[in-house]
């Protein structure tokens, strides 16, 4: 299958290319959150028109992608205060959590081994660490510090 160049946008203007084997591959990734900007992070990525798209007839597919990245940003009130006060409950129990510090993925495979007593730990890993915790069946949640950092 023939890959093809993308040429991508984030939410906050940063132009990038990307490569996938088709439109669908591309909104299947999108939606799963796989493609992200390479300067901000920003998942909210659309398609920018090619010149080759300008100087033709606008693909009939190109709307409805360009709609859903809107519609995105138009996040409805009552799930936006939903998910606040859900993420309220997570820095919640992460602040009564044991902080364990960079021992937190030993202390978390000591617990799920039962070699240490069943509590809530918080702590410092990396992306990998956490990623193999996960494939170990051990639940690993990311808790962003601030709201305005970015995670990996
Ligand atoms: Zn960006």
């Amino acid at each position: 299958m023939a890959n093809k160049i993308f040429d991508l946008c984030c939410e906050n203007g940063h132009a990038f290319e990307g490569w996938f084997s088709s439109v669908e591959d591309f909104e299947e990734q999108g939606a799963r959150g796989l493609v992200s900007c390479p300067v901000c992070g920003s998942r909210r990525i659309v398609r920018r028109p090619s010149a080759s798209h300008i100087s033709s007839r606008r693909e009939p597919r190109e709307s409805p992608e360009i709609l859903q990245a809107e519609a995105m940003k138009e996040v409805p009130e009552e799930v936006r205060e939903r998910f606040e006060a859900l993420m309220a409950k997570v820095r919640d129990a992460a602040g009564r959590a044991e902080d364990v510090g960079a021992d937190f993925a030993h202390e978390a495979r000591r617990i799920h081994a039962g070699l240490a007593p069943e509590r809530n730990i918080r702590g410092l890993c990396t992306p990998g660490e956490a990623e193999k915790l996960r494939e170990e069946g051990i639940n690993v949640l990311p808790v962003p510090e601030s709201a305005g950092k970015t995670l990996n």
